[in-house]
Order: C-alpha cells, then structure tokens, then sequence
C-alpha cells in the first residue's frame, strides 16, 4: 500500500482511441493550465473526486483483460507526478505499456529537477506532449486535439506527421443511466452528442 493517493476524475477499459491498442484510461483530476476550449474541464478543479492507492490501482488495470496498457490523461498528470510514477511503474512491471497525455512540452519535463517527475517520465512508453490550442484544434489527428502537440515514443523515436494516421477518433459508452465519449471530436460542435443524449435519456426516462 502505497502512502501518496492519486486523485481521479474518471476511469474506462477497453478504450480504442486513447493510444495504440486498447487500454484503459485513467484521467486524473486537477490542472492548472486551464487552456481556453478545453474538452475536459470538469477535471480541472483541485479537489478530491476519487482518491486511490496508486499501487493497488496499478494492479488492478494490469489485470484488465485483452489491454495492453494504460493512458493516462487529465487533468495534468505531472502535477500529481509521484502517484503517476508509483502507478506507471506498477502497471509496467506487470508487462504492459503506459501513455501519457501532457499540457507540457517534453523539453519542459525533461528540463524539470523534481526527481518525481523523472521517475515518472522513466516510466512512460509513449506522451503526447504541449496544451490544447483552440486555433490549432485538428479533429482527425490521432491521439493530438490540437497540431502544435507532439508526440513521441520514448525508445527514441519520434513520430512524425505522416505517421499519424486519420481514424476515428471517438467513443460513445453507455453505462447504466449514463452516456459519454472519449476520443478527439470538434469541442466547439458537439451538437449531435447533445441530441444523441436526449434520445438516450428519453428512452431510458431519466429525469
Ligand atoms: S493541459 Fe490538458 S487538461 Fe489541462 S486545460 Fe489543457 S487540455 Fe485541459
């Protein structure tokens, strides 16, 4: 058990647009970036939504059948870098793979002398780096919101624009009473998912 607690937003398995192969994402709650357009900024407020062992978390998401790792996304996840280090390290050690979105820049994190963030930088196979920019928003980029960010496979190699295919690049999940996406649509035309929602929701008589 481990002493630090990771403070999260949200989790889903199974997820196809959030990394190569399918995962389960972990989205983390506070950021101080605040970047205009956001598509997550319910996860933006420092205060406690589920506070988990990150260890025990860890083991649990590596035991999720048919994934090959984790994504972690936010909120920031350098600003909670220790827990992050404790729970990339967990799931790696079990023979999977971790993936980090990030408002830094990769310089900014490789320049930064907090040991914590080191280690978990240590223990990230794949980051896309840099914060959302509305007026560089690209919908059909995978895995980047918006084109200043970049990303990179921590083996040492970067991938460039042409590598990175167009596929769709959303996720609708209906869970209960309750439906929601994931993925990389037009925060600015979501217009459809709030009509797909009152369907939902009229259906299933939800007040
Ligand atoms: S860094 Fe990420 S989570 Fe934070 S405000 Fe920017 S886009 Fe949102």
């Amino acid at each position: 058990m481990s002493e630090i607690l990771l403070n999260v937003a949200d989790i889903r398995h199974h997820s196809h647009v959030n990394g190569p192969g399918v995962r389960s994402v972990v989205w983390v709650q506070g950021c101080r970036r605040r970047c205009p357009g956001c598509i997550n900024p319910h996860t933006h407020a420092h205060e406690p939504v589920k506070l988990l062992d990150p260890q025990q978390l860890g083991r649990q998401l590596a035991e999720v059948r048919d994934t090959v790792g984790i994504t972690l996304s936010g909120g920031e996840p350098f600003e909670q870098a220790e827990a992050c280090a404790i729970l990339a390290e967990t799931v790696k050690k079990a023979g999977k793979t971790v993936m980090v979105f990030t408002g830094f820049s990769l310089d900014e994190i490789r320049a930064c002398d907090e040991p914590a963030v080191q280690r978990f930088l240590r223990a990230t196979d794949l980051i896309v780096a840099g914060p959302y920019v509305q007026e560089l928003k690209c919908e059909s980029k995978m895995w980047r919101a918006s084109s200043n960010q970049t990303v990179h496979f921590l083996n040492g190699s970067e991938v460039t624009e042409d590598e990175l295919l167009d596929t769709p690049v959303i996720e609708v999940q209906a869970d209960g009473g309750t439906l929601s996406y994931t993925g990389f649509p037009d925060p600015e035309d979501l217009t459809w998912f709030d009509r797909l929602g009152s369907c939902w929701h009229e259906r299933n008589r939800i007040s």
